[in-house]
């Protein structure tokens, strides 16, 4: 019997039926639709703790995807192995008329897509893809003379100039549910037969508080207050819409657009600039001579390092999967400049703690901290912790709910001596850059 003519909808970093880009286009072009999601041994093989959350994570979120599409008469059909290997066998099993999914820009996920869209191309499928994790991609938000910017200020302005109700409209997915393949699918295999055990960990309900969009800016730098959304786990694996929390934003609080748009600023470097990915963004801070003291990075680690801001931060880091900004800040300043150690010992620490973990945030976020990025503070500005906490934990609400054994003997003495490591940062610094 003839195989029935299907589409497919490939999802990634976009675990979620409504407002989904690719997912609306691939309904509306009127075949039945199947969704589709991979487990790709290729990632899951890097990650060293087989209790990774963020394994957890995608798997509740297809779990609850799948759930949503069996109320619509469908299901997720959901695949492991390496990409070719899992496409190939759908080229074998089905009948596909076209394929739809949303860009993903990192440089694995590029060349990934690459080699499946010239596989698909060879069987005479053609590859829809879609803008749908961002709200202005790479290359809509340039200066005047067609150049990328580089610093976050004025793209900020020409974003928000450019920004109009068409670029925040909800996809009305729903519309066109009954296009929803109606087949068998196979059901879903459990986070054991993946290789992993379940996380503990507590992740955040997918909704954001609009209470706490509309005082962000006075909220969001107190890492021992609900003042920031927790958006950022469910931006990165797409179980929120950007376009659902921009519009947000734009009603209730302009810092915390500004935030979204740091996340846009980011992903365009990585894609303009893709030397940032194991190199500084200025150049002459690779010539940095780092101590890279692996004693003192495990203290960094383990939150032993004598200071009490950077302890609760790493301590709060291993043990949920999630940092407050501000203290991602002072951590990262903290291992760079006081302890001068490489920022991509940091950058790779967090890739494999943080729950939100995203290449380009992550590389933006150390970068920035270490000086060497685009748009960064000048490197001679140097995070003091003690006046950090003076500011943002004055009373240690935050620090005694993580560090809880600060004012007994079992506290360390602090690893090195503010001013001294300070005047140490400055030289080493300075001499990289041949200012002394
Ligand atoms: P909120 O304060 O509620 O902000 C809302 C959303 O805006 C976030 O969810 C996030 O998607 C985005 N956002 C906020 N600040 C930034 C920023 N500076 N850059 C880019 N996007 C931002 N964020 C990640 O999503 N993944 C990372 O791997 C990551 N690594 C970082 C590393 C360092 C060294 C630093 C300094 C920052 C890093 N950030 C990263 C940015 C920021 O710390 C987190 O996005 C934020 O703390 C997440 O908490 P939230 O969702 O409550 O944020």
């Amino acid at each position: 019997m003839p195989k029935p003519e299907i589409c497919i909808h490939w999802f990634r970093r976009d675990l979620r039926l409504n407002d989904n880009a690719a997912l609306y286009h691939a309904l509306k072009s009127g075949k039945p639709v199947l969704p589709l999601f991979i487990f790709d041994s290729h990632i899951l093989n890097h990650l060293e703790d087989k209790s990774d959350a963020r394994v957890t994570f995608i798997h509740d979120a297809i779990v609850a995807l799948n759930n949503a599409l069996k109320q619509q008469g469908s299901g997720l059909l959901v695949q492991y192995g390496t990409p070719e290997e899992v496409w190939a066998s759908l080229l074998h099993n089905y009948t596909i008329a076209a394929v739809y999914t949303n860009h993903d820009y990192e440089p694995y996920a590029a060349a990934r897509d690459q080699k499946v869209a010239g596989l698909l191309q060879q069987h005479g499928i053609a590859f829809h893809t879609y803008k749908d994790q961002v709200v202005f991609e790479c290359n809509e938000v340039v200066k005047d003379d067609g150049k990328p910017y580089t610093v976050f200020t004025p793209y900020s302005k020409k974003w928000k100039a450019r920004l109009n109700d068409f670029y925040l409209k909800p996809y009305p997915v729903a519309r066109y549910h009954k296009n929803l393949y109606t087949g068998p699918t196979p059901g879903l295999p459990t986070i054991e037969a993946l290789g992993f055990s379940r996380s503990n960990i507590v992740f955040p309900p997918v909704q954001p508080s609009e209470a706490i969009v509309r005082t962000y800016d006075r909220t969001r730098d107190f890492p021992a207050i609900e003042g920031t959304t927790h958006m950022s786990v469910h931006l990165r694996f797409g179980t929120v819409s950007i376009r659902q929390l921009a519009a947000l934003a734009v009603s209730s609080n302009e810092t915390y657009l500004n935030e979204l748009i740091w996340r846009d600023f980011y992903q365009m470097i990585v894609f303009q600039f893709p030397q940032v990915v194991g190199h500084a963004f200025k150049r002459e801070y690779d010539n940095i001579r780092w101590r890279n003291n692996e004693v003192e990075f495990e203290r960094w680690c383990n939150g032993t390092t004598g200071y009490p801001i950077v302890d609760a931060g790493m301590r709060e880091l291993n043990a949920t999967g999630y940092m407050h900004n501000r203290v991602r800040m002072i951590v990262a300043s903290f291992l760079t400049k006081h302890l001068l150690i490489d920022w991509r010992w940091g950058e790779a620490y967090f890739a494999q703690k943080l729950l939100d973990f995203d290449l380009a945030a992550n590389n933006g976020g150390w970068q920035w901290a270490a000086g060497c990025g685009c748009d960064a503070a000048p490197y001679f500005r140097i995070f003091n912790p003690y006046l950090q906490t003076q500011k943002f934990d004055k009373d240690h609400h935050y620090i005694n709910q993580w560090v809880p054994e600060l004012n007994s003997f079992d506290y360390p003495a602090p690893v090195v001596q503010h001013e001294a490591a300070r005047k140490r940062c400055l030289e080493v610094y300075g001499a990289a850059l041949k200012k002394v």
